[in-house]
């Protein structure tokens, strides 16, 4: 782990790099960017530099007992800090558990690093003990807070932090993690890293078997009425279980901290637990949209040049070729247009169980 680890990063790299080398390292950065990017990544490679015991314009080397260390999780002085799982926010008892050790020497290393890999969480009591700390930070101490809404952030937190931004990956990029790190197969890393808009995250999420075969199985379903409703149906138990999973997933995140009992504390609680289904159920149907649109695509590329070299579903091209030859392109564009209108209604959302009939029926197959 080192910064040529970081891909498609270079302004934060260059930034940090600089910061290294002047030996200007700021108390405190604030990393900005989508998740998915490489914010905590960076933000350990980082920390190693500040602590690896190789060669001053090596750092951090990746190598020495130190960078092993932090490579692992395992090193005294780099702390992550998380919203605990029963809370919503990173609470003041956390912050204060934390505090004394930041005024302390380091324990193994040269720097004492804490990243707080969802700064947008810090409550507004954490956010002022923070605030504080900022105003005289303690010697050998370096706070990297990261987040994707610092329009969520105390402005007077953000503001005493230098910001170090991070932009989407390559479709290329994240093509090359899937198969490396998730042992994604290459065909099926080409189409989740094309529509994952810059982020690994997003891209993990094409790469779901039970929700490629529900969407790829709609094309080879337009057959009859009943094929088509049989379509629906199966759309309708994936998009039923992804609601599922996402509530859970909002039970388990986003639980009420001891301190904040109150009524009104427990009606905020369900608001964000449903903002947080919303956002990512939407983003859901969306991706399921945008992996439908790229088989009529792919069928308007054979159609028109018959390479498969161009075609996102490669693994897929049996079944697109057979159908190449039976569209026509006023068709396939056709289809192309159902879908976008699909995805605006969604966006505006319309119940999207009438929008995905909708659209099921209103898709041509010859
Ligand atoms: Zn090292």
């Amino acid at each position: 782990m080192n910064f040529s680890s970081i891909a498609d990063q270079p302004t934060a790299v260059k930034t940090l790099r600089s910061a290294l080398s002047k030996q200007r390292v700021a108390h405190a950065y604030l990393f900005l960017g989508p998740s998915g990017v490489g914010r905590k990544l960076t933000a350990r490679v980082f920390a190693a530099a500040l602590n690896c015991e190789g060669a001053l314009d090596e750092r951090p080397c990746g190598a020495c007992p130190s960078c092993r260390l932090i490579g692992e999780g395992r090193h005294p002085d780099v702390q992550i800090i998380l919203p605990t799982k029963r809370s919503a926010t990173i609470t003041v008892n956390q912050i204060e558990g934390l505090l004394p050790f930041a005024y302390m020497r380091p324990i193994k290393g040269r720097t004492k690093v804490f990243i707080f890999s969802e700064a947008d969480r810090l409550g507004l009591a954490s956010a002022n003990k923070m605030l504080k700390t900022f105003e005289e930070p303690p010697p050998s101490t370096v706070f990297i807070l990261i987040t994707d809404r610092p329009e969520n952030m105390l402005p007077t937190v953000a503001s005493r932090c230098q910001p170090v931004k991070f932009g989407r990956l390559t479709a290329e990029t994240i093509k090359k993690i899937l198969v490396r790190d998730f042992h994604v197969e290459a065909g099926r890393a080409s189409v989740a890293a094309e529509l994952a808009e810059g982020q690994v995250t997003r891209a993990l999420q094409f790469t779901d078997p039970e929700r490629l075969e529900a969407i790829t199985g709609i094309i080879s379903s337009l057959g009859g009425c009943s094929e088509r409703l049989q379509a629906y149906d199966r759309l309708l138990a994936l998009f039923n279980d992804e609601r599922l999973k996402l509530q859970e997933q909002a039970e388990k995140d986003i639980a009420p901290s001891p301190e904040e009992a109150g009524a009104s504390a427990k009606s905020a609680l369900a608001d964000l637990r449903k903002a947080f289904v919303d956002r990512h159920y939407r983003e859901f149907l969306n991706d399921c949209l945008g992996l439908l649109l790229t088989l009529y695509r792919d069928i308007l590329i054979l159609r028109e040049t018959g390479i498969d070299k161009f075609i996102f579903n490669r693994n897929k091209v049996k079944l697109l070729r057979g159908l190449a030859e039976r569209m026509s392109s006023a068709v396939l564009l056709q289809n192309v247009e159902s879908i976008d209108q699909a995805s605006a209604y969604c966006s505006h959302y319309v119940a999207e169980d009438r929008v995905f009939l909708d659209l099921l029926f209103g898709l041509r197959h010859a």
